[in-house]
């Protein structure tokens, strides 16, 4: 584009010309914008919506606390009334045996255990309601100078000569303002849009995942009853047979629910109601139907389809992606808030330097980071889902590691787990120990599966207790416009925000 497309009469005063243009103001976008403003640049950070806004992703990452201390938030996150998490659970049913109660097998991180070197003085993360916490952080970016303006939708992002240089957008005071368009000419735009991928969908750059194509339904309940103690405030999570389910304690009794299902598992999902594949799946697992049994819905239960996505590039000339602009893995790790913070905190580092020098040379590095970073998330998540095929293989990954993972003599399991909680471009040759580990493990379930013709699932299913909610649906009642999202489009991402 030339520059007389960048018609900046009538753009707003003061932000016809910035140094940084942040597009979308989650945790991602809000941070990049701190850390910018704060080594004293002109950032201008414009959100779609008006916050505080409803986003999906509540349990965080204590490897974050260092980051939180960097950008001034961590004192308040840390009287922010949200639940503290001081550790993490994973659990597999077993069969019953006779007159036995149903029993699981079960591996719980807990974060003290992990190399102080690696988590810094904050050994907890918090589970927190999106809307709030995001909040925080766009009013903590405002405060440190960022201009922040909501409501306002970035249409495109405009190159010269292959150089990004500025963006359109558009200003709406309600849903039936067609708005009004402006310029905004930038010497760096960060693309911080989440999901949206403004600028990978612009450059044609976003690839789904080839391995891994998971589909989610999540709403807010209360009723759940939860663990006593330290434990109390812990993310559970439920694996059953190529999927699994996030228990997230939330304050005020709150609890998060989620379901995320592998492909084929979710093929039919599109035609049910979120909230009925959600409670048909947790009443037929018998460790789950009895702390759901009296669970009351929140709000709305939504669905999202083609979670995993990655952008071919994620800086060029004049542009950078972050957090889930760039790539997202899947929830199983609670990792994309963390992934969010620490790209925001590299590429500011980049764009930094790249200005000071005149030079975009700096973007390589954040370039190669952020693909190491993706790699090896995405590469351990894949390893997980293909060991959720046979139950026998997860549990005793399970039963193993929950067995030995807490000791502090264990040198080995204590650098896996602070991996685990985010030291994701560290610890490389534990993590390709650890993926030899599952490989084996998936083998010997495919084995047993060849030659007992079982996945071993068979074997703790229990009949679904129908629901009020399901009987609805599966009289065939109306299922409301608006409770699916359908696929990646401008649709979905609405739901999602909202
Ligand atoms: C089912 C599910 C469960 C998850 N669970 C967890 C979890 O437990 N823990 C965890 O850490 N992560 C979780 N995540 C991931 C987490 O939600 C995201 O990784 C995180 O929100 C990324 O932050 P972000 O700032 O990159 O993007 P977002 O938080 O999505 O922020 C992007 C912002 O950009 C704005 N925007 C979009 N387009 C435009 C535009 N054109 N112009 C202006 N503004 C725009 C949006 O309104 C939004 O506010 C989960 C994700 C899913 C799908």
């Amino acid at each position: 584009m030339n520059p007389e497309q960048l018609d900046l009469r009538d753009a707003m005063e003061g932000v016809d010309e910035v140094d940084v243009v942040i597009v979308g103001g989650g945790p991602a976008g809000s941070s990049v914008a701190t850390f910018l403003a704060d080594r004293g640049y002109d950032v201008l950070l414009l959100e779609r919506t008006s916050f505080p806004r409803f986003h999906v992703g509540e349990s965080l990452l204590p490897m974050s606390q260092p980051i939180w201390e960097q950008l001034g938030v961590a004192e308040k996150l840390q009287h922010f009334g949200q639940t503290f998490k001081y550790g993490a659970e994973w659990r597999v049913a077993r069969p019953a045996q006779d007159s036995e109660a149903p029993g699981y097998d079960k591996t719980c991180i807990r974060f003290h255990v992990v190399p102080r070197q690696s988590i810094g003085r904050r050994m907890y993360a918090y589970q927190v309601v999106r809307s709030e916490f995001d909040e925080l952080l766009l009013r903590h970016a405002e405060e440190r100078g960022v201009k922040v303006i909501e409501k306002a939708s970035v249409t495109e992002v405009l190159f010269e000569d292959g150089t990004a240089r500025g963006v359109r957008w558009s200003l709406r005071a309600n849903e039936a303002d067609a708005g009004s368009t402006f310029l905004t000419r930038a010497r760096f735009i960060v693309d911080a849009s989440g999901r949206s991928s403004l600028l990978a969908r612009q450059l044609k750059l976003r690839l789904p995942d080839p391995h891994v194509r998971t589909a989610a339904v999540f709403g807010h309940f209360q009723g759940i009853d939860r663990e006593r103690g330290i434990d109390s405030g812990n993310i559970i999570l439920h694996f059953l047979e190529g999927s699994w389910v996030w228990f997230i304690p939330l304050r005020s009794g709150l609890t998060s629910v989620g379901l995320v299902a592998n492909d084929p598992i979710h093929r039919e999902w599109r035609q049910r109601r979120p909230e009925e594949i959600l409670r048909t799946t947790i009443m037929s697992d018998p460790i789950m139907a009895p702390l759901f049994e009296s669970a009351k819905t929140e709000g709305q239960v939504r669905a999202i389809f083609d979670l995993p996505y990655h952008s071919r590039k994620v800086a060029g000339d004049g542009w950078m992606l972050v957090g889930d602009a760039g790539f997202f893995v899947d929830p199983l790790f609670s990792s994309g808030v963390h992934v969010a913070f620490s790209t925001s905190q590299r590429a500011a580092n980049a764009i930094d330097e790249c200005l000071r020098k005149r030079s975009f040379q700096p973007l390589k590095h954040y370039a190669q980071w952020n693909r190491r970073y993706w790699q090896r998330v995405s590469g351990t998540v894949r390893r997980v889902y293909r060991l959720t095929r046979y139950r026998q293989a997860i549990s005793f990954f399970v039963a193993v590691t929950g067995r030995y993972g807490n000791h502090w003599d264990n040198f080995y399991l204590r650098r896996i787990n602070a991996w685990g909680l985010g030291a994701f471009d560290r610890f490389r040759l534990w993590l390709i120990g650890a993926w030899v580990f599952l490989d084996v493990l998936y083998l010997f379930g495919r084995l047993r599966h060849l030659l007992q013709g079982e996945t071993g699932w068979e074997s703790i299913r229990t009949k679904a207790a129908p629901t009020d909610q399901s009987q609805g649906a599966a009289a065939g009642g109306a299922v409301p416009e608006d409770a699916l999202i359908t696929s990646i489009t401008a649709r979905s991402e609405i739901d999602l925000q909202r």
